[in-house]
């Protein structure tokens, strides 16, 4: 935990371009001093594992407190006992370091039951909150709907001591779950439906992660968010659109309750050691961030892992935080996206195809390249001895010599990529075929001179010879030929498995339903699959999550959890280009 303020570092000179409408305003407040600074807070529920689209609140939190010199938090809002996990907790708490942040402080919902509970107790004390008898049937059925006021309950009228000696009662557990609920007194009759005497606390008598056994109520959200932001100094409470139209709630309970001037409500806090300053936090309200091919629902991610659909939260074709980087996505790529997609109060569906692109441009630069060959056919080059070996010097990355060189065994048998020859080669095919010539990537130009097939009649073997002349720094090494393959050294390579994914879904809008299908049945069946391939001696020996280009194939990353060196597994994160775009046009 770091409680340094990170601040003014490059990250905030870079930011002084973003223009987006949140940024204005915390520039504003800070200029006009209304607050001397920023204070987010980036609120999970740990009831899942965090997708793609938490990774634009988390960008947008802790981006903003880093940019203006402030600090945000990380809170675990754990109100939801039974749903809630410690597995999801230390899932979210990774999450967000990997994808580059530093929260100032961690701290849980639960940490402020005690505040939430002596807060209701001033409500109640106020006349501003009543214990409902009703259950949950009634309640729906009084509250009325868009077009039609909401009733009074039967019980609001009780006087404030029967109110409180309820209260107390529920807190001790006298009650059986749901008999009973605390519910503001605001007015059953308000155009928006979240003022119509919301519920405070409900009762529930199960097991909390945190507090084990010593609640039998448990507070509601919309009660229990305002007054942990409140309670943690926030200044701008930035959620997605949804609770536009629980603003109002929002400000109502933080202004009844006042924290701020009632020291007693969380002196608890103070005796506990939690330093507790109380502000008066300003919700705004972003668009979600919706990803075409993608669902970002923590429920079905989590139906797609309870019902075996993926392998776990963490499989590479999830959309999942810890899916997207087993799959090789990167930090820095996936910021990259945020950045590009902007905050606005816009709702739309970002296409998928910018989320690669991002990934794409981020591995280009940072990733070495290695050869490696998915779907061997051996090429014999047989002017060259049997025990021919040489050593060729490959520059890791074409662009940036900080990259370095490295070693790359060559012999006389080689693995090509079978897809690189053809025995009918279509027009425009300038790659290996009967008599043709095509320059081994980093060797000289060959010649294909005999094609051996087995029984069956499929392509067994080819034979070829290298023209010498046109090795490194001889006469030919310059002659052109249209076409360069890839290779790898037959007896130096090192067997691999690698995993080659594609999209979950295979259609832009699984859960739209417009169809009349459900979402589970646009899984993509294609969406894994797995290839014995062959990897240069460089590739092999890495350590996990090693990010490479295999040159012409794509982005690769030596798996998390399964790679050894010994026994190389690979992820295919992304093509090298966009295969989907040209599905969309043919
Ligand atoms: P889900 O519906 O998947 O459970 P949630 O909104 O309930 O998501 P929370 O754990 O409550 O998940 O979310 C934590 C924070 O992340 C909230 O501030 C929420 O608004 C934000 N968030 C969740 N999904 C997205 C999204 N798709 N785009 C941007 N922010 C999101
Ligand atoms: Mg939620």
């Amino acid at each position: 935990m770091s409680t340094e303020n990170p601040a003014m570092a490059p990250a905030a000179m870079a930011s002084a371009t973003k223009q987006d409408f949140i940024r204005q305003i915390v520039r504003d407040d800070l200029a006009s001093g209304k607050h001397a600074a920023v204070h987010t807070r980036f609120p999970p529920e740990p009831n899942g594992y965090l997708h793609i689209g938490h990774a634009k609140a988390i960008c947008l939190n802790f981006g903003i407190a880093g940019e203006f010199g402030g600090w945000c938090n990380l809170r675990l809002d754990d109100t939801n006992p039974g749903k809630e996990d410690p597995e999801f907790v230390e899932g979210i708490k990774d999450d967000v370091r990997w994808l580059g942040f530093k929260w100032h402080e961690l701290r849980h919902a639960s940490d402020y039951f005690e505040v939430f509970y002596r807060s209701a107790l001033k409500l109640i004390g106020d006349g501003l909150a009543y214990v409902d008898d009703l259950d949950a049937e009634q309640m729906r059925d009084y509250r009325g709907t868009l077009t039609e006021a909401g009733r009074n309950s039967p019980y609001r009228e009780r006087g404030v001591a029967e109110n409180l000696d309820l209260f107390r009662r529920m807190r001790a557990g006298e009650f059986a779950d749901g008999s009973r609920t605390l519910r503001a007194k605001i007015d059953m009759g308000a155009g928006n439906i979240n003022l119509r005497d919301p519920a405070i606390y409900r009762i529930r008598r199960v097991t909390h992660q945190n507090t084990g056994d010593a609640w039998p109520i448990y507070p509601m959200y919309d009660y229990a968010h305002c007054l942990s932001d409140a309670l943690e100094g926030i200044t701008h409470s930035l959620c997605t659109l949804e609770f536009e139209d629980h603003r109002p709630l929002y400000d109502w309970f933080v202004d009844h309750v006042d924290l701020p001037n009632h020291p007693e409500l969380w002196q608890p806090l103070l005796d506990a050691g939690l330093p507790t300053r109380p502000a008066k936090p300003r919700q705004i309200e972003f668009s979600r961030l919706n990803l075409s091919y993608c669902i970002t629902s923590k429920r079905k991610l989590a139906q797609l892992v309870g019902e075996g659909h993926v392998a776990g939260w963490d499989d590479p074709r999830m959309n999942t935080l810890r899916g997207l980087r087993r799959r090789g996505f990167t930090p820095a790529g996936l910021r990259l996206l945020i950045e590009r997609v902007g905050v606005s109060k816009q709702n739309s569906v970002i296409d998928y195809a910018l989320l690669e692109g991002c990934i794409r441009e981020d591995l280009d630069a940072a990733a070495a390249r290695r050869m490696a060959v998915l779907d061997p056919l051996k090429l014999v080059l047989t002017n060259l001895p049997p025990d021919h070996h040489e050593t060729l010097r490959f520059a890791n990355h074409p662009k940036d010599d900080s990259f370095g060189m490295r070693e790359v065994p060559f012999a006389r048998e080689l693995w090509i990529e079978r897809e690189d020859f053809a025995e009918l080669p279509p027009k425009g095919f300038h790659r290996l075929k009967p008599d043709g010539e095509v320059r081994l990537r980093g060797v000289g130009i060959v010649k294909c001179t005999q094609v051996i097939k087995d029984d069956a009649g499929h392509v067994a073997e080819l034979h070829g010879t290298l023209d010498p002349q046109t090795r490194h720094g001889m006469p030919g090494a310059d002659r052109k030929v249209k076409g360069t393959i890839h290779w790898v050294s037959a007896r130096h390579a090192v067997a691999a498995e690698v995993r080659l994914y594609d999209r979950l879904f295979g259609v832009p809008a699984p859960d739209s339903e417009e169809d009349g299908r459900s979402w589970l049945e646009h899984v993509n069946p294609q969406a894994k699959r797995v290839v014995r391939a062959w990897l240069e001696p460089a590739a092999a020996a890495v350590a996990p999550e090693q990010r490479f280009q295999f040159e012409r194939l794509g982005y690769f990353v030596a798996d998390r959890v399964d790679h050894r060196a010994a026994a190389p597994v690979f992820n295919r994160t992304v093509t090298l280009r966009d295969t989907w775009a040209k599905q969309a046009d043919s």
